[in-house]
């Protein structure tokens, strides 16, 4: 088997480059190699699906807001002879509370992306309270409203790219990559575990969370860990005004569900590594307590359902790293090391990748700086503030 572009690993960051390739460059071959079309593992499926423009890094900014365009518009853009693909985009807006003595580089933030075109408001706590009743404002020093934010159903934007992608000629191949043939210059062939190889001209590691493992295979070193994160969907008793996507300076986030909630509240105790049990004590010891204190009617809330999934994190910087393998073999990008973004950033890591590779530069946002030479220098390039 041969093509001219493989992409290593079929979650959204694969299946956007391969859409993005495909829709710029009708009749090129593209291969998505994904060992799993149910993608039971993926972090994909078990991510929360939101999309903010408030970062601090002009690109993860950049990428977000292209990444709202891209799934505003996904129902009609990628329907399927005419069928549209929808993907449960919600623009419910993001709320960041600063609870945690992090207010100054809150508002510099805000002042950052308001100079980015954001259209993000700055509430004191009788503000917060006004436009958000059930959110005390109790401990509350300054928060961030984005309401141009949103999310969306991550699985379903995942299986709309990737039958949107095959609409376009991309080859989807079910096997798992083992290895990699290559010469003093470039990567020539993957091998899969049927026993079969791949040749291509270009290859995209885009492996999530086992991008360091397979990556290794080839002599590329990522500074890439997979990190356990537990998820939760409750109901609450009674019923909330219409909340955004709440993520605080301590930690915990949640967003709107059907008519429920989902979120969490990372655990920093725990090590990097794959993790898929569940705890015993977390929710009911931290979670609920930390919602009941900033919400008062989540003192009575009914947990349904609980999951884990990973982040690729990167531990120079926790920032993606996109772009050419530096110093290594001249045919291989990266679209690597997402953490808590790679939902959001997708459509832009697609459209970046595509650049790339099919004219050598970016065209349209700049991300030099989230490549490889920073892990080379080990220089890291680091979010403030609520990551
Ligand atoms: C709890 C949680 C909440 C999150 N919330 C958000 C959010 O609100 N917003 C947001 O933007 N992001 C969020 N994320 C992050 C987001 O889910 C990920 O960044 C994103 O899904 C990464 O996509 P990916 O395609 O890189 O990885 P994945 O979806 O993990 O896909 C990688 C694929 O590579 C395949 N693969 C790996 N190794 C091999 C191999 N050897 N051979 C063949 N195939 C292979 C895997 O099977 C997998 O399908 C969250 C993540 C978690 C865990």
């Amino acid at each position: 088997m041969s093509a001219e572009v493989a992409i290593l690993g079929g979650g959204i960051v694969g299946c956007s480059i391969a859409w993005h390739l495909a829709n710029r460059d009708a009749g090129a071959r593209i291969t998505v190699i994904e060992r799993d079309p149910s993608y039971q593992r993926a972090a994909t499926p078990l991510g929360n699906g939101g999309i903010r423009q408030l970062f601090s890094l002009p690109e993860n900014i950049g990428m977000a807001q292209y990444g709202l365009d891209f799934y505003a518009n996904f129902a009609e853009e990628l329907a399927i002879d005419g069928v549209p693909t929808p993907i449960g985009f919600c623009r419910q807006g993001y709320l960041f509370l600063s609870d945690n003595g992090g207010a100054e580089q809150m508002q510099r933030n805000h002042r950052f992306q308001i100079e980015h075109g954001v259209n993000a408001q700055l509430l004191d706590g009788p503000a917060l309270q006004a436009r958000f009743p059930s959110v005390s404002a109790d401990g509350v020093a300054i928060a961030v409203y984005s309401p141009d934010d949103a999310w969306i159903d991550p699985y379903a934007a995942l299986q709309g790219l990737r039958a949107s992608a095959q609409s376009l000629g991309v080859q989807f191949v079910t096997a798992e990559i083992t290895g990699w043939e290559h010469d003093a210059v470039a990567a020539r062939s993957v091998q899969l575990s049927d026993g079969q190889s791949i040749k291509a001209d270009t290859f995209v590691n885009a492996c999530g969370a086992w991008a360091a493992e397979v990556g290794a295979m080839v002599g590329l070193h990522l500074p890439i860990e997979p990190m356990s994160r537990e998820s939760y969907f409750f109901r609450c008793n009674k019923k909330l005004e219409p909340l955004p996507f709440l993520k605080a300076e301590t930690d915990w986030a949640i967003r709107p569900e059907g008519d429920g909630y989902v979120g969490g509240l990372p655990n920093w105790q725990e090590t990097a590594g794959w993790n898929f049990e569940l705890s015993q004590t977390w929710f009911e010891e931290m979670v609920w307590p930390a919602l009941a204190r900033r919400i008062p009617a989540m003192e009575e809330i009914k947990l349904e359902r609980s999951w884990r999934g990973h982040y690729a994190r990167n531990s120079l910087d926790y920032t993606a790293i996109i772009g050419p393998w530096v110093g290594g073999l001249e045919n291989v990008y990266l679209a690597n090391g997402f953490s808590g973004h790679g939902i959001m950033h997708a459509p832009a890591t697609g459209r970046a990748i595509a650049e790339l590779v099919l004219t050598g530069g970016f065209e349209t946002l700049d991300l030099t700086r989230f490549g490889y030479q920073r892990v080379i220098d080990n220089a890291p390039y680091r979010e403030t503030g609520i990551v």
